[in-house]
């Protein structure tokens, strides 16, 4: 069954964080050392090469949130375009790093769930700015075409700062003829994104893009990325999906998004919330017209157990508007 179809039967439940996990786990390289978040300086920075070098480790994790109940496994290929994978040393493996990593979701997953290509930004607008948007394009088109060829479902295109970026991520998508989830992630306020839209325009322009679900991930515990949501549900009305995968780390009003605040990447065991949360995000899914809803960083599989239990909690219950039928009334 496809994306589209599962939506159209109720609130579809993702996965969780991998990179976060799996670096507390010791496969994953957080970077710690490096210089300056952000800087491209040190190893590792969260790159996905486990998926060849201890693929067991992945295959342990996408099982645990198999058995949690996700519907859905994403594929760890997030950061693995051959620029940022070429920053840290793997380049060369950038065709074996996606394919291994698609290959090990897919085994898992069986009929059981879909497997979806994760692509991220590319790092490149932060560091260089716009003038690398050519370069950006050349790596996005590369990561989606090497994703349609080892066989996911659909693409999710996920932790974009800059709305400029995801465009062309789109654009590159639309070519490969997959559905596509977008989210945006927003930081250092939740108000605008990087180059300075608003939740309702990055939605909206999203579903321009050809996006069959869009929303937010990352940066943000549910609680506040719930008004994002909500902002982007009435941006774009019954069109398109909404999309939600916060992360498990509780934010301020001074700093709403966990990658800025001191704690990252080394004390964020200190600022873990409940999977109660989570729960909780699970049952107000279908009254705030979310139709995905998984976790980010910080969300391994007791709190997309939680999720599910959620979800499976609100559509027991009586009452509340019915995101499903909102829509396929469109
Ligand atoms: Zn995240």
């Amino acid at each position: 069954m496809s994306l589209l179809d599962r939506v159209k039967q109720g609130v579809v439940v993702g996965d969780g964080g991998y990179l976060l996990e799996l670096e507390r786990r010791g496969y994953v390289d957080s970077g710690a050392d490096r210089q300056k978040v952000g800087t491209g300086k040190g190893s590792g920075q969260f790159t996905p090469e486990v998926a060849v070098e201890n693929p067991d480790a992945l295959r342990g994790l996408h099982r645990e949130f198999l058995g949690a109940g996700a519907q859905v496994l994403q594929a760890l290929t997030f950061f693995a375009t051959r620029e940022k994978l070429s920053r840290a040393g793997y380049g060369e493996q950038t065709e074996a790093i996606n394919a291994a990593a698609v290959r090990l979701a897919r085994e898992v997953a069986g009929d059981a769930a879909l497997v979806a290509g994760s692509v991220s930004r590319t790092q490149l607008f932060e560091r260089e700015g716009p003038s690398s948007a050519g370069h950006v394009r050349d790596l996005l088109e590369e990561q989606v075409q090497l994703l349609r060829t080892a066989g996911v479902d659909f693409l999710i295109l996920e932790t974009f700062f800059h709305l400029e970026e995801m465009r062309i991520g789109l654009e590159c998508a639309a070519a490969t003829g997959l559905p596509v989830l977008a989210t945006m992630s927003f930081r250092p306020t939740t108000q605008r994104c990087s180059d300075g839209h608003s939740p309702a325009d990055c939605a909206r322009q999203m579903a321009d893009g050809g996006a069959a679900l869009v929303g937010a991930n990352c940066e943000q515990e549910p609680a506040r990325m719930l008004p994002i949501l909500r902002a982007m549900r009435a941006a774009v009305g019954a069109r398109v999906g909404i999309a939600a995968q916060p992360s498990a780390f509780r934010t301020t009003d001074a700093t709403p998004c966990f990658t800025r605040l001191p704690q990252f990447p080394d004390d964020l065991e200190t600022i873990q919330v409940s999977r109660q949360d989570f729960r909780a995000l699970g049952r107000q899914a279908r009254q705030e017209g979310v139709h995905y809803v998984g976790g980010c960083c910080g969300c391994n599989a007791a709190y997309i157990r939680s999720l599910a239990r959620g979800v499976a909690d609100r559509s027991t219950a009586p009452g509340g508007r019915d995101a499903r039928q909102r829509l396929s009334e469109c």
